[in-house]
């Protein structure tokens, strides 16, 4: 019997760790990853793209996924990458399905210790917002409030335990997913809280330690960046959204993914000394 839902047998290898990556940035965005979490996760770690590359199957020993789904950032390419996710994270077998963007930095040991809090055979769907109001959907004839929900940031990165994901197999699984994503016309984050929030009728619970480009980095503060789960970096224009973290040059780090991995991980080989 567990106590008090604290769950310290839960270990990097009971987390399914998926990535949503394209094409696009195969030679841009991958490579930092591959070069800094992801070793932390190689055995728990699966890319899914939309493209074949030998280097890169190679260097994640068969760890990239071709979902065959379009390389377009039309909703539904992004919901049929979703949809393999969720299908390939029931195949695993695995207790806890956790979604990234591939301009995530996922520090590992932390996202382990926060799930190590919550019970993968309750329902749980754990992230964080990016909106100030939940989603409202609306009757087309007489513009009456139908329902409204929350949805987790997919650009933060969210988890569901696998009691959840279980629950929405019927809706779900097998590219059912697609369809729930046509119906109802929004990107796939926000169909994933459709199916748990309005559907299944269980809550989001916030988890501020996810971030997204949609918050500014640089607001995250040196002392706390033990303490997050994951990190982004966006640029608009010419001005990059980045963490303010000491370390490598910004030509060589523009997203200074390498240096905060230095900071949280400084042994590895490449850090400085
Ligand atoms: N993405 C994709 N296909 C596309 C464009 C983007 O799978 O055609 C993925 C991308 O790899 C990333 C996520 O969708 O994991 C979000 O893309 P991006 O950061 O470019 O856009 P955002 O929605 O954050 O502005
Ligand atoms: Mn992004």
């Amino acid at each position: 019997i567990l106590d008090s839902g604290q769950n310290k047998n839960i270990s990097l290898d009971d987390i399914f760790i998926s990535v949503k990556t394209t094409k696009h940035y195969q030679y841009t965005r991958l490579p930092i990853i591959l070069k800094t979490w992801y070793q932390l996760a190689k055995q728990q770690t699966w890319f899914f793209t939309d493209t074949e590359n030998r280097q890169h199957q190679n260097q994640t020993n068969g760890h990239m996924v071709n979902t065959n789904c379009s390389a377009s950032h039309q909703r539904k390419h992004l919901c049929c990458k979703m949809s393999v996710e969720y299908d390939r994270f029931l195949e695993s077998g695995k207790k806890w399905f956790c979604h990234f963007d591939d301009d995530n930095y996922v520090n590992v040991p932390r996202l382990v210790s926060v799930l190590q809090k919550y019970n993968h055979q309750e329902d749980w769907y754990l992230g964080r917002t990016s909106i100030y109001e939940p989603v409202k959907i609306y009757k087309k004839a007489t513009n009456q409030l139908m329902f409204s929900f929350w949805f987790a940031t997919g650009g933060a990165g969210f988890c569901i335990s696998r009691s959840l994901a279980l629950k929405m197999l019927p809706v779900a699984s097998g590219g059912r997913f697609i369809s729930i994503c046509e119906g109802i016309r929004l990107p796939d984050d926000v169909s994933v809280g459709f199916i748990i929030e309005h559907m299944l009728k269980k809550n989001l619970t916030l988890v501020p330690e996810f971030h997204s480009h949609l918050e500014q980095m640089k607001l995250l503060a040196p002392e706390t960046f033990r303490d997050q789960i994951s990190f982004s970096y966006a640029k608009a224009k010419d001005e990059w959204n980045v963490v303010n973290v000491p370390g490598f040059d910004t030509r060589y780090d523009p997203t200074r993914f390498l240096s905060l991995h230095c900071f949280l991980f400084p042994h590895f080989k490449f850090c400085p000394r």
